[in-house]
């Protein structure tokens, strides 16, 4: 039985990420990750190591409006509602984003 033909080495399997909000997917890094404390606060992950349950967005900051004011983020962390002071803390993150652009 011949052997199937294999080019080169196997790609790299680089993890997916999918912003909440508009469903883009990219290499993980190139999504910003938030994380859902163990008291329903939400923290901004630039390691993307801290334990509990996250959700990512990318650097678009309409995106960051919409995860904020309507509630997407909420949703996608299983909480009722942001803090307030998570709120604004996040709003002053998404005021600082500059936009990234990713080469595919
Ligand atoms: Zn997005």
């Amino acid at each position: 039985m011949p052997k199937k033909k294999q080019k080169g080495p196997r790609p790299k399997h680089v993890p997916q990420r999918t912003c909440v909000v508009c469903r883009c997917t990219h290499a993980k890094r190139a999504l910003i990750r938030l994380v859902r404390d163990a008291d329903g606060r939400v923290h901004v992950d630039p390691t993307g190591k801290r334990n509990g349950r996250g959700a990512y967005l990318c650097h678009n900051s309409e995106c960051w409006n919409q995860a904020i004011r309507r509630g997407a983020l909420a949703r996608a962390l299983r909480i009722d509602a942001l803090h307030p002071d998570d709120s604004a803390a996040l709003e002053a993150y998404a005021r600082a984003l500059t936009p990234l652009t990713i080469a595919e």
